[in-house]
């Protein structure tokens, strides 16, 4: 059975998908009996999604132009 330190160690593998099928069913099994991780790996989640919604914006062609002719003055 998983620890929950080893489940905030690991968190990032998890929602990356980047385990075996046995480590997955071990992980599964104690989220299921674990309210504290549950919670924790939904919270992870949820800042990971924000944290890829924030991306910084791209500028327009005309923007770089722009910026490039007063760099050049
Ligand atoms: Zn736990």
């Amino acid at each position: 059975m998983l620890k929950c330190k080893q489940i905030a160690e690991h968190a990032s593998d998890y929602l990356e998908h980047q385990q075996t099928w046995s480590q997955r069913l071990a992980w599964k099994l104690h989220l299921f009996m674990c309210v504290n991780c549950r919670r924790f790996v939904k919270q992870l989640k949820l800042t990971c999604a924000m944290c890829i919604d924030k991306k910084s914006p791209e500028a327009s062609d005309k923007e770089v132009d722009a910026v490039m002719t007063k760099i050049k003055q």
